[in-house]
């Protein structure tokens, strides 16, 4: 029988190892993926022939394989390069990374030897200024025994974590090949998706599922996956959702699975985004500024081990991880990126899977890490992704910081600003997309960067709020500018005196997504609408083997009334003529049949000229209205009034924070109107993106309006029945539902009863 195996990648041995002081953030940020990958090819160049890159490299100590990719050996020099990039002065850099990264060529330094059979060799760590493109090389000469020497001192500091992980994984692992799932029984349809998540985890193939409301999904998905991840070898699960809510729901949802008989050592770490989880959100991430950071590495493996301990109480949740961050002293939010390293199944944003620069995508590439991924209400992912590769920068933000910047920055202000307002000056219309980047302006834009990062580095402590929002913006500006491509546009919206805003847009996230799929074991999106399927997997770039499962609604065709109003026109043009009939029509089915209602509208404007009217005409009926802005209290204060026993009629806005995720069983909501088809308002820009989708897939108006229009109508409809017992109405107020081709992208369960 061969040895248990613990296999670490040199760079994570290392990190654990080898890590030290502060957390310091001031030498931050490096460069982009993207400039390192260039800079590492470039310096590789440079070299002579016979220089070998990207040297595989692998070795043993008791149980744990160290492998890893030494960045360059030259035979002729007998020298072992560790390739790092980096921005700014180096002679910044904090001691604790320059220990960090003499630890890992010693440790390829030692695989080096071993492998080759050499007695000695030269170490060098190369320094690769990104900005300047120039090497700064730091050497020493080590003897293999040396480095053996090193190498196993490292290995023995990490052997007793390794030996425990190992233990938690083997328990961890045949626990969850028996798991059992945590309810007497799935409900209707909730068997459906758990058998083709289980399946599409099995096969190593993604999933669209589109599974109704009120099944419980998200047992539904998490059980299945967790079951097959020891088959499948899954080493973790990421649950990823757009809200806080879908969040806590997969936090709830795991709880009930630990608690199985007996108790699943299962790690679930929450990810909270940094400005939520900060203690001090006053000071700077590094030892002069903040407590929490100065000595973080020191006492970070207390405080680690701490968390794995608490971690079968549910500890690394948001205020389980706060609790032991601060028994230890240490950044809760550091403390949370340190256990994404020794979690198994962690649960966060979108955001930290999939977008530019994403923490989980990034460590489950280096670590080699088999990852099966859930994402949760996946009809946002179009929306959040375009976001992620979109970059906007508005001159409003430029003039303001040009007033108020260093005066050593002012001159590289001034001609970005130059370049700006030459883009526009001809400019006929407020919004113009142009065919390409605009040249000059860049150069200036990357020029002003490089500048900021020079004055950041000098400065540390004199950033400003002000111009580190710019430098982000501009920051990310460049790197989206990098990429641009046929998935995007650009374009310039003129705003009369603030200027013009610029807009790289992404418009098919695609080819950004596509290696995130493929990286992924398996992905499963899941969502109560995914209809079109292939309008989802295309614009997402999901792989042609990607399997679609309608899972059919537990909820019968009786349970709801279906109504088509196609005597009333909700288009702008006609909305004025529109409002009597439709309060008329309220008011007729309140009196039918008293109890709580939601209508829903395209817009605010809309929506109070219909509840004004409604107030007047009909006075005895309560009326509720959703707000602009509303915060968190206030839309709990507005739900709150949908009660088994009141009655009234809420007034909503389609798309916005009571059209979707909200749950309002029994007699607390028992119809809804809709006065819409959801439409996306017909603009300059939506326009340009409907031809981009036309260009790409050939059926531009639908992927732009039609179907997130009918996406809405169905989530806001979703909200009337949520259980078997629940009967309601839904009144489609418009006469283009009459459309065949509208009517099609209806549920299936629906019966249209006039
Ligand atoms: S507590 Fe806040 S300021 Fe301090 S290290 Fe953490 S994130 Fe940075």
């Amino acid at each position: 029988m061969s040895e248990a195996r613990y296999v670490v990648a040199v760079r994570a041995l290392c990190d654990f190892t080898a890590k030290q002081g502060d957390l310091d953030l001031r030498f931050t940020p490096g460069p982009s993926a993207q400039e390192g990958i260039a800079g590492h090819i470039e310096v590789a160049t440079r070299r002579g022939a016979g220089y070998e890159a990207e040297v595989s490299l692998s070795g043993s100590f008791g149980p744990l394989l160290v492998r890893g990719r030494a960045d360059g050996y030259d035979p002729v020099r007998n020298r072992l390069e560790e390739v790092k990039t980096f921005r700014g002065d180096l002679s910044r850099m904090p001691d604790n990374h320059r220990h960090l990264h003499w630890a890992q060529v010693r440790i390829y330094g030692h695989l080096l030897c071993q492998s080759r059979n050499l007695s000695e060799l030269q170490l060098a760590l190369v320094y690769y200024d990104i900005g300047k493109q120039k090497e700064t090389l730091l050497t020493e000469y080590a003897t293999a025994g040396m480095l053996q020497q090193f190498f196993e001192q490292q290995c023995g500091r990490f052997l007793a974590w390794a030996e425990q992980e190992m233990a938690h994984r083997l328990t961890r692992d045949e626990q969850l090949a028996g798991l059992r799932f945590p309810h007497v029984d799935f409900r209707p349809g909730q068997r459906a998706l758990a058998e083709a998540v289980y399946k599409g985890a099995s096969s190593g193939r993604c999933l669209l599922a589109q599974a109704p409301t009120g099944i419980g999904k998200t047992i539904g998905t998490l059980f299945p996956l967790l079951k097959a991840s020891p088959a499948q070898r899954l080493d973790k699960l990421f649950f990823l959702s757009a809200k806080t809510s879908g969040r806590a729901l997969a936090l709830d949802a795991l709880t009930q699975i630990r608690r199985s008989e007996p108790a699943l050592p299962l790690r679930v770490l929450e990810m909270v985004a940094r400005d939520k989880a900060c203690e001090h959100p006053d000071k700077a991430c590094n030892g002069e500024s903040c407590p929490l950071a100065q000595g973080f590495y020191d006492r970070l493996p207390q405080a680690r081990a701490a968390a794995v301990a608490a971690a079968f109480d549910g500890a690394m949740d948001r205020e389980g991880l706060r609790a032991v961050a601060a028994a230890h002293q240490v950044c809760p939010y550091y403390l949370s990126q340190e256990m994404a390293q020794w979690a198994d199944v962690i649960v966060g944003d979108y955001n930290y899977y999939f977008d530019l620069g994403a923490m989980l995508h990034g460590m489950s590439v280096a670590n080699q890490w088999r990852v099966g991924v859930l994402v949760d209400e996946a009809h946002n992912m179009i929306e959040r992704a375009r976001k992620m590769y979109s970059a906007e920068m508005a001159q409003g933000q430029l003039k303001a910081l040009r007033q108020a910047a260093p005066v050593s920055l002012k001159r590289t202000l001034d001609r970005v600003n130059r370049q700006w307002n030459a883009l526009y000056k001809v400019q006929q219309d407020e919004y113009q997309r142009y065919p390409d980047l605009p040249e000059a302006f860049l150069g200036a834009l990357q020029q002003a960067v490089a500048d900021i990062t020079d004055y950041m580095v000098e400065h540390p402590a004199a950033m400003d709020s002000q111009l580190q929002g710019f430098y982000f913006d501009a920051l990310h500006f460049t790197r989206m500018a990098e990429l641009f491509d046929k998935h995007s546009l650009f374009d310039v919206t003129v705003q009369g005196g603030y200027g013009a805003t610029l807009c790289i847009r992404n418009i098919v996230p695609a080819p950004f997504l596509a290696p995130r799929f493929a990286a992924a074991h398996s992905t499963v999106l899941f969502s109560a609408t995914l209809s079109p399927w292939h309008f989802y997997s295309d614009t997402l770039g999901m792989p042609a083997d990607t399997a679609w499962v309608d899972v059919p609604s537990p909820f019968a065709a009786e349970q709801l009334s279906v109504r088509l109003v196609t005597g009333i026109s909700t288009r702008f043009q006609q909305r004025d003529n529109s409002l009597s009939p439709i309060v008329d029509l309220i008011a007729q089915q309140y009196r039918l049949q008293a109890g709580n209602y939601l209508a829903f509208f395209s817009s605010y404007d809309y929506l109070q000229k219909v509840a004004g009217l409604f107030a007047e005409r009909y006075p005895e009926i309560p009326l509720w209205q959703q707000a602009r802005r509303m915060d968190e209290h206030e839309r709990e204060a507005f739900l709150a009034r949908f009660t088994e026993s009141s009655q009234g009629v809420g007034f909503a806005v389609l798309g916005g924070a009571f059209a979707e995720g909200i749950d309002l069983p029994g007699a607390r909501l028992i119809g809804a109107f809709i006065a819409t088809l959801g439409l996306p308002q017909i603009n300059p820009v939506n326009e340009q993106i409907m031809r981009q989708m036309e260009q790409t897939f050939g059926n531009g108006y639908d992927c732009t309006y039609l179907f997130p229009g009918m996406q809405k109508v169905v989530q806001a409809a979703g909200r009337v029945i949520r259980t078997r017992e629940d009967r309601g109405v839904v009144y489609l107020i418009d006469d283009r539902f009459a459309r065949r081709e509208v009517r099609q992208l209806l549920p299936q369960w629906w019966r249209i009863d006039a």
